[in-house]
């Protein structure tokens, strides 16, 4: 075990401060490490593993993709990228999907997607309106969107093109949209990388409206959010708007990389042949995945989602060290009187695997983890928060 520690330092990009763990066996919400320790899943690979590790349906769609062709590029067609994106449009409206990979690179789509649709109505030299404290990847072009300067530092120059407004303040928006050729708005409706803070519903809803008055596109980022995240399919849908583009990636395709950018009616035709690609996007295999997951995020499941959230709430508010909960769904951060990083460890050592956002302990459990596992995972949470 110390072994990987050690292989894994020596080679791996040193990008990522570990916790000294590893992986290697799971089953719904529980995973083991080398030492055949247990742990109760609170993070989910950062909501990735929407319905746990191994989950038998969502196994045996990719596996029976796996036996049929692993890729085949987007020079020809392929059954399940053409039926995943036909069902997440039945889903929400929109009329047309492209895939990539990742969460950035369904941002990437949706920022020149922006791009081009200012230019198509003349408009060259475009900007994008993004919040404060937001989050939306690690490409020099989502840096760039991120509004937090710590991730500008020695990557400059950023891209161009972007301007940061303060979240849930209607008139820094108005400023800015005044002052500047404005080609759309992206935000996520729950900052997860910033502390899991929703936006208030006045705020969004009223940006939807400066959005509809000035042809203004409205992205939001749904790639923490998205995929049944927020106890919803998709976050915005909590509040009275109708996006232009949402892109989302993690939870999409259960375990697999794979991101989506969704395009409204408005936008569906802005990007046309050679204007965009991904060698690996829409790939069958991640495919089959999302489908197995989306297909499942019905109105009983998302019903369940909420009950979870309530149950954590409940479990937890109040209690010795726990400051206040946050959030939307099985997306919660809490903020907690000890330092994060010693509750974190605390869990671990008791059997616990959760994240942080900022100084809050963020949890992002799978959405099919079980009330008793909860129980237990929150019991060990009020001991570690305790004095
Ligand atoms: C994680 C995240 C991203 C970046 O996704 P990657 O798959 O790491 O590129 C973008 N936006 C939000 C809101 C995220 O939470």
């Amino acid at each position: 075990m110390s072994d990987i520690f050690e292989i894994d330092k020596q080679y791996v990009a040193n990008t990522y401060n570990r916790f000294p763990v590893d992986l290697v066996y799971g089953k719904g919400s529980l995973i083991k490490d080398s030492n055949g320790k247990e742990y109760i899943d609170l993070g989910s690979g950062i909501g990735v593993t929407a319905f746990g590790i191994q989950d038998e349906e969502w196994k045996k769609a990719v596996i029976e993709q796996l036996n049929k062709i692993q890729h085949a590029s987007n020079l020809y067609y392929t059954e399940p990228c053409a039926n995943l994106a036909k069902l997440l449009c039945e889903k929400t409206g929109f009329k047309k999907v492209f895939f990539g990979n990742s969460g950035a690179e369904a941002n990437e789509c949706a920022i020149k997607v922006a791009r081009k649709y200012a230019e198509d109505k003349g408009i060259k030299d475009s900007s994008i309106i993004t919040l404060k404290n937001s989050f939306h990847g690690r490409t020099i072009a989502t840096l760039a969107a991120t509004g937090q300067d710590v991730f500008h530092q020695d990557f400059l120059p950023i891209a161009q093109g972007f301007l940061y407004a303060e979240a849930n303040n209607i008139n820094s928006i108005k400023e800015l949209v005044a002052n500047n050729k404005v080609s759309a708005i992206m935000m996520e409706c729950v900052q997860g990388e910033g502390g899991v803070i929703a936006l208030n519903k006045d705020f969004v809803e009223d940006v939807y409206k400066i959005c509809q008055e000035k042809d203004i596109l409205l992205i939001i980022d749904e790639v923490q959010t998205g995929n049944g995240r927020t106890g919803k399919l998709y976050a915005y849908m909590n509040y009275d708007i109708t996006p232009d583009v949402v892109t989302t990636a993690k939870g999409l395709a259960g375990g697999l990389p794979m991101g989506a950018c969704l395009l409204g009616e408005k936008v569906q035709n802005t990007l046309g042949p050679s204007k965009h690609g991904s060698t690996f996007g829409g790939n069958p295999i991640a495919a089959a995945g999302a489908i197995s997951i989306i297909s499942r995020i019905d109105e009983a499941l998302l019903n369940d989602v909420k009950k979870k959230s309530e149950f954590i709430i409940n479990k937890l508010q109040g209690k010795e060290g726990i400051l206040s909960i946050s959030g939307m769904g099985l997306m919660l951060g809490i903020e907690t009187k000890k330092d994060v990083k010693d509750v974190l460890k605390y869990l671990m050592d008791n059997g616990v695997l959760a994240l942080s956002a900022k100084t809050k302990l963020r949890l992002l459990p799978a959405l099919t983890i079980t009330i008793d596992e909860l129980d237990k995972a929150c019991d060990v949470i009020i001991a570690a928060c305790k004095e």
